[in-house]
């Protein structure tokens, strides 16, 4: 392809001209005693932003896939990072001009070894990796909080040994047997003088249309490895259970596709005692409905009918909502008390800001009211006597208490008590 090299070779002057001004660190986003990690990350979600092929007709995204590209390649290897952080860009251009430490690498090579498919994606008849779904269980807390946490995956890599090749020295040969097609015609003859022809894959380089001399001591071989691989996860306040974040083309790696997206569903978890409470709230063991919270709160006979008490509940974030009633003030059992604005806060893209302010849904507080099973003599006593004392002088309606209509009683119940009566 003629015309790509000529027009990256456009692309690469464009580069350094802008390159000569720009320092690779806040090309890259990050500061001068980030981690390998940090830039591998950074590189990562920068490359996919500016892709051309995600950018079409937008030849600055193009510059800055370059410049990108050559800022990790400047900050990725130890060396040549400790001479740009002592000479800068004219240090690393003597570098290479002196031989040592090799040219650039097409920006689209550099791409592929860490999403395949050749460092394009989404070109027609493109072959694109499966899709992996993946489950992450997180606390009520972070739910309502926000939380930039990290979960591990077994993910497929391209292996970093041998980029992709699978040879331990990088050299790949045309497999002779297919001559490169990866596949063969096979003659078979199935009666006398009758004879096909049967395209199969080869089996000498498995189809792939390569082989290779030394295999790769990572990989076997293989071009790829599983391992764990962290991917950090942003949950939002109030962030739905079961909410579904995309990473595009974070999913397993092959040089044979383009990766495809990894899809993590957020679910609340059950609350551990001992992990998820460090703090000793009381939120933690909220139930929530979508934007709501409900709480259960256990109420003595005496609180219940004559008020007088008061419960700090502390928050998921530790704040302490107030419940409590006034000396005569009576709660029902089973009664559900609704505090506004002390549920979950109401996700929104942005967060908090000079521009949104979060709202929050209701609490829910269903008060349960427990008689006791033993009484104190003493107090038994006493009660009993007041008991009886107002029983008598008041006496207890209940049916007039109930509110239900005065009793109505039918024609035939009447006939039928009438027989009764005369046997
Ligand atoms: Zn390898
Ligand atoms: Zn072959």
């Amino acid at each position: 392809m003629w015309f790509r090299k000529g027009f990256l070779l456009g692309l690469f002057t464009l580069a350094q001209l802008v390159a000569g001004v720009e320092d690779y660190y806040k090309v890259l986003g990050i500061d001068k005693h980030a981690t390998d990690k940090q830039i591998k990350s950074a590189y990562r979600q920068l490359s996919k932003k500016y892709h051309p092929d995600k950018n079409p007709n937008d030849s600055t995204a193009h510059d800055k896939f370059v410049l990108v590209s050559e800022a990790y390649e400047a900050l990725s290897d130890a060396e040549s990072r400790q001479i740009y952080d002592q000479y800068g860009y004219e240090g690393l251009k003597q570098r290479q001009q002196g031989g040592a430490g090799g040219g650039h690498h097409d920006p689209f090579d550099l791409f592929s070894r860490f999403f395949g498919g050749g460092g394009h994606f989404g070109q027609p008849g493109q072959r694109r990796g499966p899709n992996i779904e993946v489950k992450v269980g997180i606390a009520l807390r972070d739910f309502y909080n926000g939380r930039t946490t990290e979960f591990q995956w077994e993910k497929q890599q391209i292996c970093d040994e041998c980029e992709g090749t699978g040879a331990a020295d990088g050299v790949v040969h045309k497999c002779h047997s297919c001559n490169g097609h990866g596949s063969k015609m096979v003659r078979h003859q199935i009666a006398p003088g009758m004879i096909t022809q049967v395209q199969m894959q080869c089996d000498v380089c498995g189809g792939r249309g390569k082989t290779i001399k030394h295999k790769c001591k990572v990989c076997g071989g293989e071009r790829v490895v599983r391992k764990p691989t962290p991917v950090s996860l942003k949950v939002g306040r109030g962030m739905a259970d079961g909410a579904r974040i995309v990473y595009e083309n974070e999913a397993d790696e092959s040089p044979d596709w383009v990766a495809g997206d990894l899809h993590v569903t957020i679910v609340e978890k059950e609350p551990s005692l001992t992990e998820d409470n460090p703090d000793k709230v009381d939120g933690v063991f909220f139930r929530r409905k979508d934007n709501d919270l409900h709480w259960r709160e256990v109420l003595s006979v005496r609180e219940a009918w004559m008020g007088d008490w008061t419960r700090n509940l502390t928050h998921l974030d530790g704040h302490v909502v107030r419940l409590g009633r006034k000396r005569g003030e009576v709660v029902q059992p089973g009664h559900v008390e609704t505090v506004v604005g002390e549920g979950m806060p109401i996700f929104h893209e942005d967060g908090d800001s000079v521009y949104h302010t979060t709202e929050f849904g209701n609490l829910y507080v269903e008060y349960v009211v427990v008689l006791p099973d033993q009484m104190e003599s003493g107090m038994e006593k006493d009660l009993w006597a007041v008991f009886q004392k107002w029983r008598v002088k008041n006496g207890v309606d209940l049916h007039k208490d109930s509110g239900r209509p005065e009793k109505v009683v039918l024609k035939e119940d009447q006939d039928r008590e009438r027989e009764h009566e005369e046997l």
